[in-house]
């Protein structure tokens, strides 16, 4: 046994996704798994596929490319980079975009490859990260780009709560109905997908959707169990497919306040104390190389992280029932940040069963 370790259990990613899947087919809604928060390894993906989802995406085409033998149509979410161009021709069917000048160059590889891509065009509608401004005058833009020959615009679509933390609602629906019919009324063309947005659009889907609407790309609440707009759990999902493992390195009663002056801690801030007395203290060989000690949640209530280093997080285990010694395992929950850094770090080892 290798720790640390993150536990993947594939059968509950697959029932997550079946719910989600379910919730979304029945408003005539097709989902777009995303795969980067746990960099697209093939095990989880194919619990993705299993479940239902139409799409595979992911914001790298590292990630896509790993998914090549899945016979399903792959997504690349992070507007292109002009210099991989060519990869996004070849791993990728459909690239969400919002410049004109990588859409070209797309294009220009797409021809050289013999093939055409198809793009969703990004519009921001105020949550400031990606898309084109949805106050800019889009349509001249979009004139230019299906003059592009080997370029297919069959989409549009939008992402919120990223960046500004924007909350979708049904204007945001209406603003992308009003440019998905401005677009085809100035070119005679039909925009085929609406892509309206993340995990923090599921809220809306309790209510009616509009018809219009027909894709969602979803990440975290597949692999949570979680909406994103308000953090609300999602029924019939889980919360803990992943689960982190670490091992106890240390055990010892020792003070809670530090003792000396007291200037930086390791990462250059400077820390604040409340003395306690002498508490029970547990070390655990994982870092902040690795995940934010904040972003992990013990299973065992009772324990509560005081923070970490590079290598080390230390807990209070004073209120516990349990006393913990060295070699014990200490198992935890995960948020979607420390999910992330924990599936990235190649010192944490990933386990599927
Ligand atoms: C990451 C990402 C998603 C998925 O977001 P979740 O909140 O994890 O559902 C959707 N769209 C884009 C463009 C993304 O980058």
């Amino acid at each position: 046994m290798k720790y640390p370790r993150v536990k993947v259990k594939l059968e509950k990613i697959k029932q997550n996704t079946q719910t989600l899947v379910n919730l979304c087919k029945s408003k005539n809604i097709t989902v777009m798994g995303v795969t980067k928060v746990f960099c697209a390894i093939p095990e989880i993906a194919n619990s993705l596929l299993v479940g239902g989802v139409d799409y595979l995406a992911d914001s790298r085409i590292e990630n896509l490319i790993k998914l090549q033998n899945y016979n399903l149509p792959k997504v690349l979410l992070r507007i292109p980079m002009l210099t991989q161009a060519e990869e996004v021709v070849k791993y990728s069917d459909i690239s969400l975009n919002s410049e004109i000048e990588t859409i070209k160059e797309l294009s220009k590889f797409a021809q050289k490859h013999n093939k055409k891509h198809n793009i969703i065009l990004m519009f921001d509608l105020g949550d400031l990260r990606e898309g084109i401004f949805f106050e800019e005058n889009y349509l001249d833009l979009v004139s230019q780009i299906i003059k592009f020959k080997n370029i297919n615009l069959i989409g549009i679509g939008t992402n919120l709560t990223c960046y500004g933390g924007i909350v979708p609602n049904e204007i945001h629906f209406n603003q992308l109905l009003e440019i998905k019919q401005n677009i085809e009324q100035k070119n005679k063309i039909k925009i085929d997908i609406i892509s309206a947005g993340n995990s923090s659009s599921l809220h809306l889907l309790d209510k009616e959707v509009p018809n219009y609407i027909n894709n969602i790309r979803l990440g975290e609440s597949i692999v949570l169990g979680r909406e994103t707009a308000f953090g609300n759990r999602i029924t019939n999902t889980y919360d803990d497919a992943f689960i982190l493992e670490a091992e106890v390195i240390e055990s010892s009663l020792k003070p809670s306040h530090p003792i000396g002056e007291i200037g930086m801690d390791a990462f250059g801030g400077k820390p604040k104390f409340i003395d306690n007395g002498r508490i029970n203290r547990i070390i655990v060989g994982i870092g902040r190389q690795d995940v934010e000690p904040c972003g992990i949640i013990p299973i065992d209530e009772k324990l509560k992280i005081l923070g970490g280093s590079s290598d080390h997080i230390i807990i209070d285990c004073t209120n516990s029932k349990k006393t913990y010694k060295v070699g014990d395992i200490i198992s935890f929950k995960l948020e979607y940040g420390s999910l992330l850094s924990l599936m990235t770090s190649p010192y944490v080892n990933k386990i599927f069963y």
